[in-house]
Order: C-alpha cells, then sequence, then structure tokens
C-alpha cells in the first residue's frame, strides 16, 4: 500500500458536492477569459492559450499478485511550452479524468508564470484506487506508465512530479524506469524524488511552506495579525499538514483539519503531534480523542479567521461560500472554488489568495530541484527556504499590485499577470511555421 495512505477505498464520503461539481477544464477557460477580456487579449493567442497543445490518453496492462491483468487508462497533458519544457504532477486517483488533468495542465502553466519560472504547464494522472494495490502492482503500474509516457516526457521536454497519492518513492521508479530505457541515469526527469537520488531539500514541504508565506504577506497587506488567529485545513495530505504544522509554529490555533474520511474540530485548537500520531496509527484524522468529528462540508464553515482548502477541487460552490467565516482562503489545493463560488466570496469580502499563487511554492522547489541536477549541485534546505520566501513575496505582491490596478479579485489578478507573461513568449517566438 502506498505511505500516508488516507482514502478508503469505498464509501469515501462526499465533500460539500450536493451542488453538481463544475466540468473543471470548463472553470478553467471560464477563468482565463474573463482575465482575457480584462486585457483584450488578441483572438489569434486567446484561441491558442485556451487549448491544450498535447493530450495523450494510454491504455496499458498491469500484471498483478495473483497473475491476472488489469488494464489502466492513463493520461498526460502538455498545455503550453513557450516559455519552456513543460512541469506538472502526476496524480493517481479513481476520479481522474482527461478534463480534470487538461485543467491541471492549464493552470500549471499560468502558475509558473506567475512565480515567474521558466517552465510550460503540463499534468498527467492514471485512473486508479492505489489503495486497493499491493507495492508491488503500484511499482509495476507506475513503470509501464512512465513506459507510454517515455517519449513525451525527459529534462528537456515535460518534467512530472507528485500530486495527489503519488510521492517520492513513486517519482524514483519513475526515474529509474525513464533512465533505463534510455540507458543512462537522468535525475532531471522528475522532480519530487527522495534526497538519496538527487531530490532537493525543502521540496517535500515546499507547498505548504509556499503557501504560509503567502498567507503572511496577506495578513501583511490586509493589516490582521496571524499569530493568535485560528485557521481550518481541509485535506491533511502533504499539502495540508505542512501548511497545519508551518501555522501552527507561527502560533496560529489550528481548530479544524479533515481527510478523505472525515474532519475533527475543537475550538481552542488540536495538538497536531497527536492528530499526526492518531493518523499514523489508525490511517486517519478522524476519532482523536479530545476533539469532535465532523464532516468535511462542516470543515469549511467551521468559525475561524483562515481556510486552507488542501484535498480536492470543486470543494466551496455557491451553496457553502456564504457561510464561509474564514476572512481568508488559502488555495492550497488546485480549484477548490468554483466561479460561481469567487464572486459570492469577492462579494463578502473574503481575501481568496488563488491556487495559481498560493500552492506555487511545490513547483518553485521542484525547479530549484530540476535546476540543481542538470547541474549535479546541491543547495542547502536554508538557501532552497530562503529563496522560496523571496519569490513567494514578490510574487504575492505582484499579483496584489496588478488586482488592484484592474480592481479585480487576486484569481483574476494573478491570471492576468500569468497570462500577459505567456501571451508575450508566444507572440515574440511567432507560430510555426
Ligand atoms: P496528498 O495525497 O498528500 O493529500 C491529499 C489529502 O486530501 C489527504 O489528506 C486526503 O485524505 C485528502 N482527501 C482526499 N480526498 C478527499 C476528500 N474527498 N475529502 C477530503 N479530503 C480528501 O496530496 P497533496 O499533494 O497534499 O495534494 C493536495 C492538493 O494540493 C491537490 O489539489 C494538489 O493538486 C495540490 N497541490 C499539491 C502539490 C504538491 O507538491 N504535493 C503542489 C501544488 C498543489
Amino acid at each position: 500500500m502506498i505511505v500516508d495512505a488516507d482514502n478508503p477505498p469505498t464509501n469515501v464520503p462526499s465533500l460539500g458536492n450536493q451542488v453538481p461539481p463544475h466540468d473543471l477544464f470548463e472553470t478553467a477557460v471560464e477563468q482565463f477569459g474573463i482575465a482575457a477580456d480584462l486585457i483584450g487579449l488578441e483572438d489569434g493567442i486567446r484561441r491558442v492559450l485556451s487549448t491544450c497543445k498535447r493530450e495523450v490518453t494510454v491504455h496499458f496492462p498491469v500484471e498483478m499478485d495473483d497473475g491476472s491483468v488489469e488494464v489502466y487508462t492513463g493520461h498526460r497533458v502538455q498545455h503550453n511550452s513557450g516559455p519552456g519544457p513543460t512541469k506538472g504532477g502526476i496524480r493517481f486517483h479513481q476520479n481522474v479524468s482527461i478534463s480534470e488533468v487538461k485543467a491541471l495542465a492549464m493552470w500549471m502553466t499560468w502558475k509558473c508564470a506567475v512565480v515567474g519560472i521558466p517552465f510550460g504547464g503540463a499534468k498527467g494522472g492514471v485512473e486508479v484506487d492505489p489503495k486497493l494495490l499491493s507495492q508491488g502492482e503500484l511499482q509495476n503500474l507506475t513503470r509501464r506508465y512512465t513506459t507510454e509516457l517515455q517519449p513525451l516526457i525527459g529534462p528537456n521536454i515535460d518534467i512530472p512530479a507528485p500530486d495527489v497519492n503519488t510521492n517520492p518513492q513513486i517519482m524514483a521508479w519513475m526515474m529509474d524506469t525513464y533512465s533505463m530505457n534510455i540507458g543512462y541515469s537522468v535525475p532531471g526527469v522528475v522532480t519530487g524524488k527522495p534526497l538519496a537520488l538527487g531530490g532537493s531539500e525543502g521540496r517535500g514541504e515546499a507547498t505548504g511552506r509556499g503557501c504560509v508565506f503567502a498567507i503572511e504577506e496577506a495578513c501583511l497587506l490586509h493589516g490582521k495579525p496571524l499569530e493568535g488567529t485560528r485557521a481550518a485545513v481541509q485535506g491533511f495530505g502533504n499539502a495540508g499538514s505542512v501548511a497545519a504544522r508551518l501555522l501552527a509554529e507561527r502560533g496560529v490555533k489550528i481548530v479544524a483539519v479533515s481527510d478523505s474520511r472525515g474532519g475533527i474540530h475543537n475550538a481552542v485548537g488540536l495538538d497536531l503531534q497527536a492528530v499526526r500520531e492518531h493518523k499514523r496509527e489508525t490511517g486517519s484524522v478522524v476519532g482523536l480523542a479530545r476533539a469532535d468529528d465532523i464532516t468535511n462540508d462542516d470543515l469549511l464553515i467551521v468559525d475561524c479567521d483562515i481556510l486552507v482548502p488542501a484535498a480536492l477541487e470543486n470543494q466551496i460552490n455557491a451553496q457553502n461560500a456564504p457561510n464561509i467565516h474564514a476572512w481568508l482562503i488559502a488555495e492550497a489545493a488546485n480549484g477548490p472554488t468554483n466561479p460561481d463560488a469567487d464572486v459570492i466570496l469577492f462579494d463578502r469580502g473574503v481575501v481568496v489568495i488563488p491556487d495559481i499563487l498560493a500552492n506555487a511554492g511545490g513547483v518553485t522547489v521542484s525547479y530549484f530541484e530540476w535546476v540543481q541536477a542538470l547541474q549535479a549541485f546541491s543547495w542547502t534546505e536554508h538557501d532552497v527556504n530562503e529563496r522560496l520566501r523571496q519569490i513567494m513575496r514578490r510574487s504575492f505582491q505582484d499579483v496584489s499590485q496588478t488586482s488592484s490596478r484592474y480592481g479585480v479579485h487576486m484569481r483574476t489578478g494573478a491570471l492576468v499577470r500569468a497570462i500577459e507573461h505567456v501571451a508575450e513568449f508566444t507572440s515574440l517566438r511567432g507560430i510555426y511555421p
């Protein structure tokens, strides 16, 4: 079984989805259209940027432990390679779809542009519940999926990384498979590798850490304290658990956290060490002593100052947006907020740090890992975290200034910055041939 397994294979409770979820690629194109209208983006460039450059679906066999053969479906989408090689995570989840992968690939392009790193966007996923596989089956699936993608990926072409239900071990198998197929070691083909294989210091915590740097900037901008405030975190995986810990280190009370089985709440603050131990022992945060069990729907509307959605997309919708207490939402997850909810939150004065800024710490340190791999040289954790802090601070300020200039919320401000950047690349390079 995958490390940190916490998605139960059956009876997964829904997450506030009484409102039918938006088609994720439609959401991404709708958000793009709002920003493109605002800057009067020229029609040709608009057509290029609202389309994914390459979409690949593969169906591939995996031999299971009992000798039977299963066929799995995987995708890899590259949205735009104008700024450089494409970059984006690999998700193993039963609900992966081509629409989701396309949206996530497009958001990766904008995210890289927002933080000014020379990558275009990509994303990949396999339609599988990895909790149902043994470790050997998971390895076979990863290696065969990588082989199917072999012609499309590479350190100068497209560089995968971890996402939901994938981790450094899976990146190690991907790197080894690519290297074995090509005949020599290529550490730059993936990021998020284990340290021993050329992973970067600080990469494991980078998404949560970058999110907390963005929260600090938002507090400064709005003249609000961070210490002594209360936060709720949906999703206690890589991004969410690190964000919760780093917020707690800054004197924030974490009043609620959740995972795929549900959430827990304690108005005076949860003991995060106890949460981690309980999760290690039972596989979930649910059932912790000295905390009340709540649903994932409840978590979004608990009384708190800061809400960090760090699970999956389509969580904050027109139905629950009016009931959110937090003044600040920091989107550690990709696509947690629907366009309808965005309007409601903006009207209510809730500040949303959009995903393409709030969770950009992950790809930023992935970029550092790629640079270190190409140079065969490693930086210290202090160097990595300090460079990340500078990039998050500068990007937050750029986005906030763009939002003020156009009188729009930060999602559109971030998109405007990103689209202007990628549009400039596209028009300077010209249309080939
Ligand atoms: P993860 O697999 O480590 O953790 C996901 C967490 O969400 C787990 O606690 C899981 O139990 C929970 N979860 C899953 N389904 C849920 C459901 N239906 N309801 C409530 N909780 C549920 O994944 P991660 O890497 O932390 O990614 C989380 C989000 O952050 C995703 O949207 C991902 O795209 C985004 N993100 C991750 C990175 C990264 O570097 N890992 C970078 C940028 C963005």
